[in-house]
This record gives C-alpha cells, structure tokens and sequence, in this order.
C-alpha cells in the first residue's frame, strides 16, 4: 500500500489487531447464533456474556443495563425516540453542537435545541432557563460527552446538575461516541442515565453500538422481533463485532492514560509546527478544553474543499468535519453555532489523531500541510 498519514481518528479508527484475533474465531467455527439452545449456541452465548461483562464493568454500569445495537446512530436513536415515544413531542431537548444523530431525530419531533458558547459547550443558563419554560413534561435532554468537530469537552457533572433541579423525570442521555479513547466512562455514566458509544471510533469493527440505560427506564424498542437484548433491540446479535468490541474497549481503557499524554504530545507538536510555518491560522477551540485527539483549525484565505484535496494527493487523511454522506460538504452547523463567522468556517480543518498515530505522521503532516496551504494561496493571488 502506498505510504500515506491518516489523521482521521474521528471519523474511524482502524481496527486494534488483538480486536481482530478476539473475532476471528466468531467468523469461523464458532458461528452459532447465541440465542439458540444446543452446545454451540450455549457457546456462542457465553461469549455474549462475557463481552456484556467487560463492557458494562468498563462503563461502570450493570450487564443488564448494556444493549448492543448496530453504531452509534441507533444507540441514539433508540434512546431518543423510545423515550419520546411515551411522552409527548416536543419533550426532547439537546445542546446545538450535537451530531446529526441526535440533532435530527430531536428536530424531527419537534424538541428543543439550546445554544452553546464560543467553545462548544452548552451554555448551563439556556438550558435551565429553556427547561424552565417547557410547557410539557421533558422526555429525554440529549449533551454529547465530546464534540466530534471541535473535540470540546463538557462538564457533563454541571449538566446534571441543572437536568437533575429543572427536570427531575426526564432521562438525561450522552452521545459519548467520541469520548471512550479520551474520557472515563465510569464517570460519565455516573452523572448521566444513558450513553451512546461506536465501536469504530476506538478500535472496534464497524457495525456495533453500544447503549446503556440506567434500570428503571424503559423504552418502546425501535426494532421488534425476536427479543434480543431484553426486548429492547431485536435482531441476531453480531456476535463476532461485539466480542471484537469488547476486547477494543479493553484495550482503549487499558491504554488510555499512557494515549492521553502520548497523543498530546503528538497534538502539540502538530499545532506548534503549523502555527509556525502558516499564518493566518488560529485554532477554533483552546485545545486545553478539547480531547487530545482532536486538532479543529481555521486556516484563512483557503477553502476546506480544496485543501482536504490537496492534501488527499500527498497522503495526508483529513477532514473539515463537514463532509456528509456524499462526501459533498455544507456548512458546520457546529461552527455556525458556535458563532464562528461564515468566512472564518470556510477554512474549517480537522486533524484527528489515535492510536497509530506517530510523530513521522505529525511531521509529514506539517510539511505537506504547509506546503498545500501556500500552493492555495499562490493560486489565490494570481487569479
Ligand atoms: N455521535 C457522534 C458524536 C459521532 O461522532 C458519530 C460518528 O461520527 C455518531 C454519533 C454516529 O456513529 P455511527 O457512525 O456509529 O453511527
């Protein structure tokens, strides 16, 4: 394969060799399906298990309050709209910096979205007085643990707080996708009752999500059938991807302390060697505020498109945090409310860094990075 630097962690990572080997059996002899009742299938279960335990004890939850799903995308919407579904619409409230995957299913019923600050965050005095306000019962109040774009952080402890004195019923969920390689999710899951998680984004396969659910709260399940997973997610579980899941998350937790320095370090280098060569650029977030895995700039006088391209030609995996499904961008509805102005977010880069990060790719990057964003400015000149 040709030689190239990925520094898209965010989006996906790639799969943890020892996640692999965890699954590769499941592909082969051990194929049953967990549910059925002979020697194999009693195997098969076994293995469900065991990934159940290790995943609850790593989230600091119970192994019946874990519901394996298919990604990230329906453990939140699985949450959202099985609480919905039993109070009315209009009930569902998340901060204006959440990923799609709650922002539209909230917007879509009706639910209302409460502004964030200059970093991100969701700003605490809107969401109480908007709490406050509400009219009908709240249902479910949706904060992400880390923003996928700019890797702010939130204070989710100060969250609950305000979720736990203006709305005493309502289940308050966090879409942690991006925070298992960076935060502890024992923590997280004690301020809040339910927690999204992706297996892709810290070393796992595609195709498994994890949710958790605090007991006491039910949910009207968004797939019905068989009764997997309590009744709660029906379909044959993916047996091989949650065991391989599970031995990722292992890893992540294992390893994270030792990740978090190394990638900051490795974060650190890559902002000191741009702000360097390049002027007129300026990070969106104080990176002390943000996940060490996430670098989000602002490059003046560049296009996103054009230098996710130019980059894309000398190896170098980026993102402007915007692309949707067709690879076609739009504006960052994260940028836009966080009021970062229309021509500042046309420069939009994020660099994302993980587990096979190295410094030859942070030099690299500096390098190619540097020389693209000079070639867009000659060019810029001249026409
Ligand atoms: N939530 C956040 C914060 C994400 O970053 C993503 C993926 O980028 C998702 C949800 C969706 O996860 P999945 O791709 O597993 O559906």
């Amino acid at each position: 394969m040709e030689s190239f630097t990925y520094l898209d962690h965010a989006a996906t990572t790639p799969m943890r060799a020892s996640a692999i080997e965890a699954m590769t059996p499941y592909l082969s002899q051990c194929f049953a399906n967990p549910s059925g009742s002979h020697r194999f299938a009693r195997q098969a279960r076994q293995a469900l298990d065991e990934a159940r335990d290790l995943v609850a004890d790593l989230c600091g939850v119970r192994p019946g309050e874990v519901i394996f799903t298919s990604c990230g995308t329906e453990s939140d919407t699985t949450v959202l709209m099985g609480a919905a579904a039993q109070v009315l619409p209009g009930s569902l409230v998340c901060s204006a910096a959440e990923h799609h995957a709650v922002l539209d299913p909230i917007q879509h019923h009706g639910g209302c979205v409460v502004g964030v600050d200059g970093t991100g965050q969701i700003d605490l005095d809107a969401l109480s007085a908007t709490l406050e306000q509400l009219t009908s019962p709240v249902s479910v109040v949706s904060v992400m643990a880390v923003n996928n774009e700019v890797g702010r952080v939130t204070d989710l402890a100060r969250v609950a707080e305000v979720v736990r004195r203006k709305a005493p019923g309502a289940l308050l969920h966090s879409d942690a996708v991006q925070a298992a390689c960076w935060q502890d999710l024992r923590e997280i899951t004690a301020s809040v009752d339910s927690i999204s998680l992706s297996a892709h984004k810290f070393g796992g396969p595609k195709g498994v999500g994890i949710l958790t659910l605090r007991e006491g709260f039910t949910l009207r399940p968004l797939l019905r059938g068989g009764g997997q997973e309590r009744d709660r997610r029906s379909g044959t579980h993916n047996l091989a991807g949650i065991v391989a899941t599970a031995e990722a998350l292992r890893a992540t937790v294992a390893e994270r302390d030792h990740e978090i320095s190394r990638v900051r370090a490795l974060r650190d280098r890559l902002l000191n060697g741009v702000r360097h060569q390049i002027t007129g650029l300026c990070t969106t977030v104080d990176p002390a505020l943000s996940v060490p895995g996430i670098l989000h700039l602002c490059v003046e006088g560049v296009e996103s498109e054009s230098l996710l391209f130019l980059l894309d030609q000398a190896g170098v995996c980026a993102s402007a945090a915007s692309a949707c499904a067709s690879g076609a961008m739009e504006p960052s509805h994260v940028l836009a409310a966080m009021g970062v102005e229309p021509e500042r977010a046309r420069g939009a880069l994020r660099l994302s860094l993980g587990h096979t990060s190295t410094e030859a790719d942070i030099d690299r990057a500096v390098t190619v990075l540097t020389e693209s964003v000079a070639r867009l400015r000659q060019k810029r000149v001249r026409t």
